[in-house]
């Protein structure tokens, strides 16, 4: 076969052309290529950045999710949260000791269900045009105490101020009440002791005159054994005033402990074993929970054996049909100041029950007046003496009672290793 040398060139030509467009739609292609390589690279790279900045966000928003709920509880205050309708959505750990209900048990139920005490409250909000309103409730707690606890509701609003529900506050203030009432009680004493001494003073004069006429007469009547027998009674009288008036002024004038360690235990042993008329009875059994070791309380020995009898001898007293006398110490802490809930002051404290009568919550606040009793016998002086000596320690002294049931009265007094401030 021949092929014409001209057109053999012309075709080479075509085709060296057509391969030169070829090459370069394939640069171009490759070009393209490389370009969209490039930007998916660039793509894939942003992708990776964007899911990064999503997992931080997640994360962080992870992170302030448990930093607000480590607040919420570790709030030393109940918190619990309902929405609109009244169903509880937040319920922290210290509303759970507060009332003894476990959030398994409330979370997602109505607070109307669960907490019908706390129902008026927030009504009353509803009523108040939102403005935030507190009451005082009684409830028991999970361990079986009685607590005085201040619920505070107000509303909560979102960020465009519409309330989407509403919070309840619940501060526990019965430490805080306990210290008020002792507050008050210490006034009323002091003042019923100024008065006291007062007229223990004005009595004893005329007292002493009686009694030095009355052995002047006794003196004079010699021989006449009935008319002496009249005058026996008259200073016999007049003994008993001055006992009474002598009871009357160790209550009146405020006692002043001396800086000592006192073995708490020891003290107690000492009681059951009779000092000042103590006697138990054979139908009362006597228990004794002592705390370990030895607990050295900061405390006046020879007062603090005025403070002990008494407590067991009332126990003794209401159980005229027998019982038990339970004896319990303890080293517990108390909030020196139950506002902020800081400094926590080392205390002993005894605890002296019984099982026997109980008192009415009439009487139940009256028992340290000085001069009041309920027994034929009594002097009344017992507890206001004690309340006087245990104050002066800067301790504390508390009853709770139930009619029928028994009576419990607990004291505090500080221990040995604290600062003791003699003030
Ligand atoms: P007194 O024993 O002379 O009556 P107290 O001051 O010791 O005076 O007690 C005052 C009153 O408190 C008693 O008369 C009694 O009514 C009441 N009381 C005290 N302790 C108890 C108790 N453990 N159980 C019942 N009542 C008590
Ligand atoms: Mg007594």
């Amino acid at each position: 076969m021949t092929i014409p040398g001209g057109n053999k060139s012309k075709e080479i030509q075509t085709l060296i052309q057509n391969m030169e467009a070829f090459n370069e739609v394939t640069a171009q292609l490759q070009n393209s290529y490389d370009e969209l390589q490039e930007r998916v690279k660039k793509l894939d790279l942003e992708l990776s950045d964007k899911n990064e900045e999503l997992e931080k966000n997640l994360a962080e928003k992870e992170r302030v999710k448990n930093y607000l709920n480590d607040i919420l509880e570790s709030q030393t205050n109940g918190v619990i949260v309902v929405d609109r309708k009244g169903i509880i959505t937040t319920y922290n750990k210290t509303a759970g000791t507060l009332t003894g209900i476990k959030p398994r048990g409330c979370l997602g139920k109505t607070l109307e269900e669960v907490f019908p005490l706390f129902g008026p409250i927030v009504t009353r909000l509803g009523n108040n045009r939102g403005e935030t309103i507190s009451e005082d409730k009684d409830i028991r707690s999970a361990n079986g105490e009685d607590l005085h606890v201040r619920v505070s509701a107000s509303p909560v609003w979102d960020n465009h101020g519409g309330q989407i529900g509403t919070i309840l506050i619940l501060q526990d203030m019965t430490e805080f009440r306990r210290m008020e009432e002792f507050a008050q009680r210490n006034q009323r004493l002091r003042e019923m002791g100024e008065m006291a001494a007062g007229i223990a003073h004005e009595i004893r004069n005329p007292l002493g005159s009686i009694e030095l006429f009355a052995s002047l007469l006794i003196k004079d009547l010699e021989g006449d054994t009935e008319k002496e027998n009249l005058v026996k009674h008259i200073q016999a009288g007049v003994q008993n005033m001055d006992r009474i008036i002598s009871t009357l002024l160790l209550f009146a004038k405020s006692a002043q402990p001396s800086r000592q360690q006192c073995d708490i235990n020891s003290l107690l042993t000492e009681c059951l074993e009779g000092i000042n008329n103590v006697r138990i009875p054979e139908n009362i059994n006597v228990i004794r929970k002592y705390g370990q070791g030895t607990l050295l309380a900061n405390g006046d020995r020879e007062l603090l054996r005025q403070v002990f009898p008494n407590l067991i001898n009332n126990a003794v007293q209401a159980m005229p049909d027998g019982g038990v006398l339970s004896l319990i110490t303890e080293k517990s802490s108390v909030s020196a100041s139950p506002e902020n809930g800081s400094t926590k002051r080392q205390y002993i404290s005894v605890t002296v029950t019984d099982t026997g009568l109980g008192m009415s919550p009439d009487n139940l606040v009256k028992i340290f007046n000085p001069f009041f009793t309920t027994k034929d016998k009594g002097t009344g002086l017992g507890l206001a003496i004690s309340h006087n000596i245990i104050k002066a320690h800067q301790g504390t002294i508390d009853a709770v009672s139930e009619e029928g049931k028994g009576t419990s009265f607990t004291v505090k007094i500080p221990c040995w290793d604290e600062g003791f401030d003699e003030k």
